[in-house]
Parts: C-alpha cells; structure tokens; sequence
C-alpha cells in the first residue's frame, strides 16, 4: 500500500474507509465521504474501488478507469490515498479482506468503515459481518430523505450485537451511479476529474 510511504498510525489512530464500486463517483459520494470525514476525524482516508462488488453484476466499466476516475476524491483531505488493492486481489471484493490488509498496513490504528443506507440496513448479509463489527466502527449516511427511523433501527439492531456506528451530521443527497449511467446528461453531479475520463474514453454512451 502507498500509504505505508506517508509512515505508520500512532495506537488509536483512525483510518477511513469508502470503499464501492464509483461507476461512475458523484457528488452524493462526494457529500458523504467529507461528512463521514468530520464526523470520524481520521488520520488516513482510503478508497477503494472494488474489483467485482459481491451483491451487484460486474460493473462493465474497465476497473482502471474506475480506479482514474476516483482521483476526484483526492482534494477531499491531504492523507488520502486512492487504492488499487482490491482491483489487484481480483475476482468478488470482501470488505473483512480490505480490513485484515489495513489492519497488517497500520498496526493498532482504529478502521472506521464508511457506509451508505442502503449498506447499513444490508449489513448482515455481508461476509463476516460480526467480525467486521468487533472490528471497525461504522460511519454511516442517510441516502434518502425520511430514511433515519429504518437507520437508527438498523444501527440498533447493530448496536445489539456489538457493533459500534457513527451517524454523520448532514442531511441526505440523494444520488446514485445507476442514475448517471443511464441519463448521462446528469454528468453535471459528477465531479470535474472523473468527468473528464468518462468524456475522453467514452463511458456510459449509448
Ligand atoms: P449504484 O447506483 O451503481 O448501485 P451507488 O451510487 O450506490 O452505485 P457505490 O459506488 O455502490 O454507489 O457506493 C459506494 C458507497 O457510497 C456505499 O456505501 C453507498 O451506500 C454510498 N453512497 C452512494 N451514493 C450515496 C449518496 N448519494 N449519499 C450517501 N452515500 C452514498
């Protein structure tokens, strides 16, 4: 990892993690990660674009461009690194394995995990997921206005197992990739770095 160059965490440190499939990054993602980022205080930001998510299909947008494309996230917080690791691991992404590698990258640093609604109220459907939740702090984001009692139940119910979860502060913006790939004349909710790659290769035309 890149982020062993910027030097060790001290004990407790926090390190942040978005991880998704950004196909193609827009502002909801944008939102979210600086509320996530005030919220979690951390001393490391890490993005990482999944390889092959495992609830969804494949995404069809080469994994490198996805990978370009999240550069725009870089102007977010001065400790930020863009991860090439889980497109490198290949095949599904599993976050426990994301979190096992920063766990060995950072010795004693704190994960804090970031996640969207609809990841939060689908949380015991992902792999290890007690495990992730002995072992990171959740940050998680309403998507959808009116979202918040099926949040704060879900967060309890999390809570109830020994999961640890942090609510960000900011109302929702309600955005998602699906929607920019089909009407792409919304590339205006898709920040100027990653714009400019869906332009030069093409993307999402149809
Ligand atoms: P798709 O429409 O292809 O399913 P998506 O917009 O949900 O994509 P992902 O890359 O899958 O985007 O999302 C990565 C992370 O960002 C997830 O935790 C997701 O919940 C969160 N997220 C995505 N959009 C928003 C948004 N508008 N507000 C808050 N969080 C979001």
């Amino acid at each position: 990892m890149e982020g062993e160059k910027r030097g060790p965490l001290a004990e407790g440190e926090r390190v942040l993690l978005f991880g998704g499939t950004f196909d193609p990054p827009h502002n909801g993602h944008i939102h979210f990660l600086k509320s996530a980022i005030e919220a979690a205080k951390p001393a490391r930001v890490v993005v990482m674009p999944a390889c092959i998510p495992p609830h969804k299909a494949a995404s069809a947008t080469p994994a490198a461009l996805r990978l370009a494309m999240c550069e725009c996230f870089k102007p977010l917080f001065p400790a930020l690194e863009v991860s090439d690791w889980e497109i490198r691991q290949g095949g599904k992404s599993y976050t426990i394995d994301t979190v096992n590698m920063l766990e060995q990258t950072y010795p004693g640093a704190a994960v804090y995990l970031c996640v969207g609604s609809d990841m939060l109220t689908t949380f015991t459907e992902w792999r290890s997921w007690r495990e992730l939740l002995r072992r990171t702090v959740l940050v998680a984001q309403s998507r959808e206005e009116g979202d918040m009692p099926e949040l704060r139940a879900a967060a309890r119910a999390l809570e109830a197992e020994g999961g640890r979860v942090l609510f960000t502060q900011t109302p929702a913006l309600p955005l998602a990739s699906t929607e920019l790939r089909t009407h792409r004349r919304d590339l205006s909710l898709v920040p100027a770095a990653a714009r400019r790659v869906i332009e030069e290769n093409h993307l999402y035309e149809r």
